[in-house]
């Protein structure tokens, strides 16, 4: 089978993966190709409007079925995300995640964006809520008609989710909750929100619970936040809002386990995104070094490009192999969490300096607001900041070592 050009067939053909991810691999590759002219023309000047559209495109194709509560031998509370693979499901487990987010980053950043944020909404949801919770919720999320959103950071509460203040004050059978979140995606489009919040049931981090959160009840404001790359990003505001106690997602106390567990699941799939959206700059530079001329010959014949250029390569193979390494030891249930977050730190680092190489190597060309490098180059950049910063991320290996 020749894959799709999102993918590193040496990579796939690697016994971290079996044939039912390369079936995968090459049917969301196509898919994304086969969308790239109507998505050259995608609107982002509403990023609200395009992400909402992009949610019903992802559902509308079957993207996002996996999310439903109803899959056959899908991990559902069950705390473990090997099973699907196992029972021959190529669905839930983190390798076909990590496929499906380097298909959509390579070729559309709002693509990835609102596949990651339904994921991550989701998993909170299958993974630590009621069956009636499930019920509720993931059927929308999975047919792309809800959008979802995780809110855990606050302006004084980022990488430290332990100073979460977001009160949710106690009163009759339910809370009520006071407070602000900052930097929510799909903060403004949500309808179903997970919310980190502050019930006091025991010091610093042991005082936290999560919400599932009606984003349409009385209570809930959202502001759009202007970002480098459109997205639908927002701040927050809970005012005087009211959480009935079916609201309540996993234990009281426990919404730091809630949210780290939903964090650290998703940790490869950033990294498989930054090796999209890298892989992309990467053939877009190799193309244009190879057709430009330069001093009679072309710009792919001089030795600093071609040394860049290979640099390029070998830190794309690099990140693929810790990234594979990783997803595949989450969905074998081994230990996974230092590679997980080798993955992430060495991925999103690398694919900064990949699209940045690229963009040098297009010179003036790839500075034109607009054009495929100027875009990739924003759009790269988040991903060494959210879902645990580079920083953070590298203390997480150094106490493992
Ligand atoms: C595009 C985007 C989307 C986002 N979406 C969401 C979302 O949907 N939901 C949500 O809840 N949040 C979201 N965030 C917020 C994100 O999770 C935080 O930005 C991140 O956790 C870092 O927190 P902070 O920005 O407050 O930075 P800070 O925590 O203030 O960190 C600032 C700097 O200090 C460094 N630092 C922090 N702690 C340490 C340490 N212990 N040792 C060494 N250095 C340290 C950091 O690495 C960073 O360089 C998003 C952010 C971005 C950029």
């Amino acid at each position: 089978m020749s894959l799709p050009e999102a993918f590193d067939p040496d990579v796939l053909a690697l016994p971290l993966f079996d044939a039912a991810h390369r079936t995968l691999a090459d049917e969301i590759g196509q898919w994304c190709a086969d969308r790239a002219k109507a998505w050259a023309g995608l609107d982002t000047t509403d990023p609200a409007a395009a992400g909402r559209g992009m949610l019903a495109e992802l559902g509308q194709a079957g993207w996002l079925r996996h999310l439903g509560p109803d899959r056959p031998g899908c991990d559902i509370g069950s705390g473990r995300p090997d099973r699907d693979i196992r029972s021959g499901q190529p669905d839930r487990d983190i390798r076909s995640l990590c496929l499906r987010r380097q298909a959509l980053a390579y070729h559309e950043d709002l693509a990835d964006f609102g596949y990651s944020i339904q994921e991550l909404t989701a998993a909170a949801i299958a993974r630590h809520g009621t069956d009636e919770q499930r019920r509720r919720h993931l059927p929308g999320l999975a047919a792309g008609t809800s959008a979802g959103a995780l809110a855990l950071s606050e302006s004084g509460a980022g990488s430290d989710l332990a100073a979460v203040a977001l009160e949710a004050t106690p009163d009759g059978d339910g809370f009520v909750l006071n407070g602000t979140k900052a930097w929510i995606a799909q903060g403004d489009i949500a309808d179903v929100c997970v919310v980190l919040a502050r019930t006091g049931d025991g010091p610093g981090p042991l005082g936290l619970t999560t919400f599932l959160v009606d984003c349409a009840a009385p209570g809930f404001g959202a502001e759009p936040i202007g970002a480098i790359a459109p997205r639908s990003w927002a701040s927050l505001t809970f005012t005087d809002f009211r959480a009935g106690p079916e609201t309540v997602l996993g234990e009281r106390g426990q919404g730091l386990v809630v949210a780290l567990d939903v964090l650290e699941r998703a940790r490869a799939t950033v990294a498989a995104a930054a090796i999209g959206f890298a892989r992309r700059a990467f053939r877009l530079a190799l193309d244009h070094a190879r057709t430009r001329k330069a001093y009679g010959g072309r710009l792919a014949d001089l030795q600093l490009v071609r040394s860049s250029l290979a640099g390029m390569d070998v830190k794309l193979s690099a990140a693929s192999l810790l990234t594979a390494r990783a997803a595949w030891a989450m969905d074998l249930g081994l230990d996974y969490a230092k590679h997980s977050s080798a993955a992430k730190l060495y991925s999103t680092e690398a694919a900064g300096e990949i699209v940045d190489a690229a963009v040098q190597i297009f010179g003036a060309a790839g500075l034109v607001s607009g054009s495929a490098m100027e875009r990739l180059y924003r759009q790269i950049r988040s991903l060494r900041i959210y879902e645990g910063s580079s920083e953070v991320i590298a203390m997480t290996i150094a106490d493992a070592l």
